[in-house]
């Protein structure tokens, strides 16, 4: 019997090792991996490129507490920033950690400007957020929170693509709207250039942040660095994780200066943790983020993405959608 805790129903199949596409199980098999780490690994396995950088940084450094600068995570921030809209970037261990880090933010921006009570957040039904007690709820899905109770208060849900819903639920104390720029665990759903537009009017209007939450959809996968690129929008916040990495553990939140000149507080949101950008996780981060920018690889995102549509035509196929290669049948 397994010592693991069961929090996963795992497949019986593990793996010895994995080279660009493809994974080799411990019993002598070759497998295409389609699953990829569930958007993590969007260089494929062991990138030359990644393997050489991080065995350099771990000949130097490992690990200093955030309480430092640490240059490593300097130079990805400064990456990242030149390629987004967003002038600062926070670095967490996971995509949750960097929702989480959303929610806080938001309401904390309000609270600086003496509307402690804006603070309630719009979500979608279907959307998924992350597995903290607050990104449970903010998503809300019955399966996913059964047995976690009380409720984490502070999300109001409606029904994606039901703008008038929507408009309904804004009230004096809303403080965000928070959605996927694709839906991911919901079933690979694009939000139509109309729909976003519309959140971004609406965010204007009444006063309000749009969190786009692109862990899942972000990094080049749809052929942009980030989804939202692909519409006419551009948000106050954005989140991201996963295909940062290229296979190492990150999670990432970035607003801009216009955001947070407001604040007073210093440190301005106090979400710390010890790992969160970690010299080697960051040394990783970067080069998979030079290699995604510099080698090409999103420009032929579209084409392949073309290849994918015309050849998933059968009887038994009813739709193929998504964006790029963020595909589903
Ligand atoms: N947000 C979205 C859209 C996700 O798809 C996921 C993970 O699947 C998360 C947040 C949580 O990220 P992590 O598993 O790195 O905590």
């Amino acid at each position: 019997m397994s010592k693991i805790l069961g929090t996963y129903a795992r497949r019986k199949i593990s793996f010895s090792h994995g080279k660009g596409a493809h994974l080799f199980s411990t019993d002598g098999k070759k497998y295409l991996d389609f699953v990829s780490g569930i958007a993590v690994n969007s260089l494929g396995h062991c990138h030359d490129a990644l393997v050489n950088a991080i065995q350099e940084q771990s000949k130097k450094l490992w690990h200093v507490s955030n309480a430092f600068e640490i240059p490593e995570q300097e130079i990805l921030a400064k990456k990242i920033t030149d390629h987004s809209f967003a002038d600062f970037v926070v670095f967490m261990n996971s995509g949750t950690e960097a929702t989480e880090a959303s929610i806080k933010i938001a309401r904390k921006y309000f609270f600086e400007q003496g509307k402690e009570n804006k603070n309630r957040i719009i979500t979608f039904k279907g959307a998924f957020h992350g597995r903290t007690l607050a990104a449970l709820f903010a998503a809300n899905n019955p399966e996913h929170t059964k047995g976690f109770g009380p409720k984490v208060d502070g999300f109001d849900q409606v029904e994606f693509g039901d703008h008038e819903a929507l408009k309904k639920a804004i009230n004096k104390n809303t403080a965000a709207i928070m959605v996927e720029s694709i839906l991911g665990e919901g079933g690979i759903r694009v939000l139509p250039n109309e729909c976003l537009v519309g959140l971004r009017k609406l965010c204007d209007e009444h006063d309000l942040l749009l969190i786009l939450d692109e862990v899942q959809c972000g990094i080049g996968r749809t052929g942009k660095l980030f989804a939202f690129e692909h519409f006419n929008i551009v948000p106050d916040i954005l989140v991201y994780g996963k295909g940062l990495g290229g296979g190492f553990p990150i999670g990432a939140m970035t607003t801009s200066y216009e955001n947070m000149k407001l604040f007073k507080t210093n440190p301005i949101l106090g979400h710390i943790t010890t790992f969160g950008g970690h010299p080697v996780i960051a040394t990783a981060a970067l080069s998979n983020l030079k290699e995604t920018l510099g080698s090409g690889i999103m420009s032929e995102i579209d084409e392949k993405e073309k290849l994918f549509r015309s050849l998933l035509k059968h009887h038994y196929i009813s739709e193929v959608r998504g964006k790029g290669l963020m595909l589903a049948i």
